[in-house]
């Protein structure tokens, strides 16, 4: 970023307290930070727990997460609920958040949950996906494109689920625009 998103004036290097060297804008009087996109993911297992769905879109035949671009103004929790909703039309009950990872190539920070939905019927499963089907955990991991960012998630999560290292927390769907 070389000039202000807000004003365009050219940006000038200036010391701040404890962050170093960070662009400025003179005009504003404000630190323009870095800017990126942020996009959520999700290992999503059956209700009970024993199975994880993988689609395809694009017209690719490769298995990959569920997954999306935050609105503005959105939180992640939100974002999950919907992509979720958008995509394969099923609600979640549970969810809990595993990792970031920013991704250079898209200049996305990638936030990744697990979560659990409530029925594996796949009928109300929108055009924005090709293809979804349910596979056994193990089964996910053979079947998951590699090597990919959806398999490093999908691992990660499955591993920290079978270690018991993830709680997965009731989703509290009516106030996931709030925090
Ligand atoms: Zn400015």
């Amino acid at each position: 970023m070389t000039h202000c998103y807000q004003c365009g004036t050219k940006l000038v290097p200036r010391e701040l307290e404890r962050e170093g060297i960070v662009p400025f804008c003179p005009k504003c009087g404000e630190f323009r930070f870095p800017i990126f996109s942020t996009a959520m993911s999700t290992t999503l297992l059956s209700p009970g727990r024993d199975k994880a769905l993988l689609i395809q879109q694009y017209g690719r035949a490769r298995n990959v997460l569920v997954a999306g671009y935050l609105s503005k103004g959105e939180n992640a929790e939100h974002a999950v609920v919907r992509e979720i909703q958008e995509e394969v039309g099923l609600n979640v009950t549970h969810m809990a958040f595993v990792k970031s990872t920013n991704f250079g190539p898209s200049n996305t920070l990638m936030l990744h949950y697990l979560t659990v939905v409530d029925s594996e019927d796949l009928s109300g499963m929108t055009d924005e996906v090709d293809k979804a089907e349910w596979f056994p955990l193990e089964e996910a991991r053979k079947q998951v494109l590699t090597p990919s960012l959806a398999q490093r998630f999908l691992f990660m999560a499955l591993d920290r689920l079978e270690h018991g290292e993830i709680v997965l927390l009731q989703a509290d769907t009516e106030n996931l625009w709030q925090g």
